[in-house]
């Protein structure tokens, strides 16, 4: 079967935007400007298959990718504007500035989690949870399309001090060996599943030896069969990937594609579904997370066809998640009230193989936390929340309440409802949180 090949277009190809779509001067201007300080790619892929041209202002994966002038606000909007009149691009000082206000590090991944070995710390690598470990292989820190809300957008820009990447010298395999209670590895990015086979294979092979039998699991988070799924199936080293992935499942380590899914019609397409069949084939298991996104999949409906679809074809649910603290989060975030809403209107659809979607779920600097509900405690109307992955291995499952508030968009903006509630709000120093091996 012969393949389409990968065509990247950034803001330099906004002109072929035209080919699909009349698009007004203005729009294209500003989204020359927003793409000063924000990531932008698309691909044929996205624009042949998945946008829905009829109506892009409604449609989910125009909005996921294409930028708007309202993720800024007006002062930076403006302020990018006036530089661009001089240079034709925003001079870094400009860029800067705004790039500090996005909060490129939530959860404070540099200084909380950067782990050590020998006395200097191990770069690419993020240990924040005991038994599992990220890895951030230097060439899979981009994707074959961007999502505008990115939280790894620090890793796309080029700015070499805001980036996390492992170089190839294989320290992190050498952390990982002398650390026994690590139990899973998960490579992660950007989307590790751009890399070529031959080097991912040189991050996977070395997982596989004798002195690391600790590690049973390896976990590949990806975006690849949402934005490029002919990675898996006609791409000229498409057999290779796949005999990789099936050489990993035959050494016994259980292998685990975790896709982010941001809509069923991502799983709709004739490439998609032969790209699922093909990853099934060779023993992994795949798992959906994808966080709620305002315009792309703020709707309980979409959740419950989205699960449905899953498990018909034989993607496990996962996590659901609320968007991070980071980049344009005003434009795309969903208040957890709502998040809430949207979780249980699709939950409560689905049949029970679909339930094993957690959510809506915060990753905090200590820990993932679900938002299990809303009660009546004693009186006041309270979010019941729990953390299902924390630091502190003893808070898991301990249910915690803050007062119910129908903005908030994160935890930081959420009140404890009694003192020993505090403690699981409390953004702790680093110092005083580190991992505790
Ligand atoms: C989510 C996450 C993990 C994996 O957590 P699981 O609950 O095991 O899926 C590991 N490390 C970090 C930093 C995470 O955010
Ligand atoms: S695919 Fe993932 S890493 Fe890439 S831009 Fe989207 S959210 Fe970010």
């Amino acid at each position: 079967m012969a393949g389409k090949s990968l065509k990247l277009y950034g803001l330099q190809h906004l002109d072929i935007l035209r080919r699909y779509r009349d698009i007004p001067d203005r729009a294209l201007h500003d989204m020359r400007v927003v793409g000063q300080v924000l990531p932008f790619r698309v691909n044929n892929y996205v624009l042949d298959e998945l946008i829905d041209w009829a109506e892009p202002d409604e449609d989910p994966f125009y909005r996921l990718t294409m930028l708007d002038r309202h993720m800024l606000d007006s002062a930076d909007f403006d302020a990018l504007e006036r530089a661009m009149r001089v240079g034709g691009s925003a001079p870094v000082e400009v860029t800067a500035a705004i790039h500090r206000r996005f909060n490129p590090h939530p959860g404070r991944q540099m200084t909380m989690n950067m782990p050590e070995l020998g006395g200097s710390g191990v770069s690419g690598l993020q240990h924040k949870y005991a038994e599992t470990c990220l890895v951030f292989p230097a060439s899979g820190q981009t994707c074959a399309a961007y999502c505008s809300f990115c939280f790894r957008w620090p890793q796309f820009i080029g700015n070499r001090d805001l980036r996390m990447a492992t170089d190839e010298s294989q320290r992190f395999v050498a952390y990982i060996k002398v650390h026994k209670e690590i139990s899973d590895v998960l490579l992660t990015g950007g989307d590790p599943l751009i890399m070529r086979a031959s080097v991912l294979r040189r991050y996977l092979l070395p997982l596989l030896g004798a002195d690391l039998a600790h590690v049973t699991t390896i976990r590949i988070g990806t975006k690849m069969l949402g934005f490029w799924p002919y990675r898996f199936t006609t791409d000229d080293d498409a057999d290779d990937l796949i005999a990789l992935l099936e050489e990993v499942v035959r050494s016994g380590r259980h292998l685990a594609i975790m896709l982010h899914i941001s809509h069923p019609r991502e799983l709709e397409t004739a490439a998609a579904r032969r790209a699922v069949q093909r990853l099934l084939s060779t023993g992994a298991v795949l798992r959906s997370q994808s966080p709620v996104v305002r315009g792309v999949n703020d709707d309980a409906r979409i959740w419950q066809e989205l699960w449905s679809r899953e498990v018909r074809q034989g993607i496990v649910p996962y996590y659901m998640f609320v968007l991070r603290d980071t980049g344009p989060r005003a434009f795309f975030e969903v208040p957890l009230a709502r998040a809430l809403e949207i979780y249980r209107g699709g939950i409560r659809q689905v049949s029970g193989l679909a339930r094993s979607a957690r959510g809506p779920i915060m990753s905090t600097d200590m820990g993932k936390v679900a938002v299990d509900g809303v009660a009546d405690v004693g009186g006041t109307r309270s979010f019941v929340l729990s953390y299902v992955q924390a630091r502190v291995s003893d808070w898991v499952k301990r249910p915690f309440f803050a007062r119910f508030d129908d903005s908030a968009t994160w935890i930081d903006g959420l009140q404890p409802l009694s003192s020993s509630d505090r403690m699981f709000l409390a953004r702790p120093e680093p110092v005083v949180a580190r991992i505790h091996h």
